[in-house]
């Protein structure tokens, strides 16, 4: 049994909006700006609740970071993150202005210099629009882009504790896994099957059940199926599906597993998708794009004669969110790059009968892929 991992420093952190404002700068953005969520938690470690009220954390190259917060709620911020300069505004007084003072010597800077030109700021995906309006209302000359778009990969590679913390969050989904398949599926809803998994992830440690998806007979075809009142028969294959945070960084993995003896095609269906995600992880390699993991195991599923039926992308990333950049799909060329840690997950989606997909949460290494999820990917019959 592994303890409770030591919690991030404020040198951590620092370091992380150090390397943020760097890669910025690299990007040709004068700034970011972040919002409460999971780009503030992973840079600063503050988690302020989602209200009206203006928090932004604002990082420029070669600046200390600053948040602008709501002064009732700056004793928190200034414990929780201490090596932020705060920047607090009262209500009746206007955030903006207090936000656009330190946007402005940006924009000042990018106005005065020799080529004149418009200072640009990466917005977090989930600032909220009245701020951002409220922003371009006060300095009309700046522009905002989608911290998405132009920093995409900015919590991409994780470091050896972020590992770590994936890792153990891994292996407690697996855990869950194994215990799941002991329960009754045969004459249950899919809803007391969920409540179970959601159980286990507890259990084994999970603070944060994210999704619980069991996708029994037809449902299986709907990828994103949530457990509903159907009763699961003898017979039925039953993709399960699940995940949530640990420790403060995702699991997701999935199983597809048959209720009693499954039949001819059943089989071929399941061994086709564990080849894909067999293939697909031994795409996973430095320097390898992150559409070739999503080609590899879609090749495998195209040439089984199953290719309409592989419905969604590969993959995606995974750290302290349980979806997010890097993406495993066609056009996303990016590299990957040691460190890196995302799903591998390809499906055959049949409407009307059943679906299969299988799933694992895998990091780059020097070497190729290592699996963080490492339950046995044959098809399980539970009763
Ligand atoms: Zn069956
Ligand atoms: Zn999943
Ligand atoms: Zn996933």
């Amino acid at each position: 049994m592994t303890g409770t991992p030591a919690p991030f420093t404020a040198d951590d952190y620092t370091a992380r909006m150090r390397r943020a404002a760097r890669a910025a700068g690299e990007a040709g953005l004068d700034g970011v700006l972040i919002a409460p969520g999971p780009d503030l938690v992973w840079l600063t470690g503050y988690r302020p609740p989602e209200t009206e009220r203006l928090t932004l954390l604002v990082l420029r190259p070669g600046e200390d970071p600053a948040l602008v917060v709501p002064a009732l709620e700056a004793p928190d911020a200034a414990k929780a993150a201490p090596m932020l300069t705060l920047r607090d505004w009262t209500d009746g007084n206007d955030p903006y202005e207090t936000a656009a003072d330190l946007l402005g010597r940006a924009a000042r800077t990018a106005g005065t210099a020799r080529t004149a030109r418009t200072a640009r700021f990466g917005v977090s995906d989930n600032a909220w629009a009245m701020h951002l309006l409220g922003l371009q209302n006060r300095l009309p000359d700046t522009a905002y882009v989608s911290l998405s778009e132009s920093l995409p990969m900015l919590r991409a590679v994780k470091d050896a504790a972020e590992l770590e913390r994936l890792a153990a969050a891994g292996a407690a989904a697996d855990a869950a896994y194994e215990e799941i398949r002991k329960v009754p599926f045969a004459g249950r809803r899919e809803t007391e099957v969920a409540a179970d998994l959601a159980d286990l992830l507890r259990q084994s440690g999970h603070s944060q059940v994210d999704f619980t998806i069991v996708a029994s007979g037809p449902n299986g075809a709907n990828p994103h199926h949530e457990a509903d009142d159907r009763v699961i028969e003898r017979g039925d294959m039953v993709v399960l599906d699940f995940g949530g945070l640990k420790h403060g960084y995702g699991s997701d993995t999935s199983r597809t597993v048959h209720v009693g003896e499954p039949d001819t095609e059943e089989r071929r269906v399941h061994d086709t998708v564990r080849a894909a995600q067999e293939e697909g992880f031994r795409a996973v390699r430095p320097g390898a794009a992150c559409q070739d993991v999503d080609r590899a195991a879609r090749a495998v599923i195209t040439e089984a004669g199953y290719g309409e039926y592989f419905i969604h992308r590969t993959g995606h990333g995974i750290g302290v969110t349980t979806h997010e950049p890097p993406y495993m799909v066609e056009g996303e060329e990016r590299p990957l790059v040691p460190g890196m840690c995302f799903s591998v997950e390809p499906g055959i989606y049949l409407p009307g009968r059943f679906g299969v997909r299988i799933e694992d949460i895998v990091t780059v290494t020097e070497d190729g892929g290592r699996r963080l999820n490492t339950t046995a990917r044959e098809m399980a019959i539970v009763e």
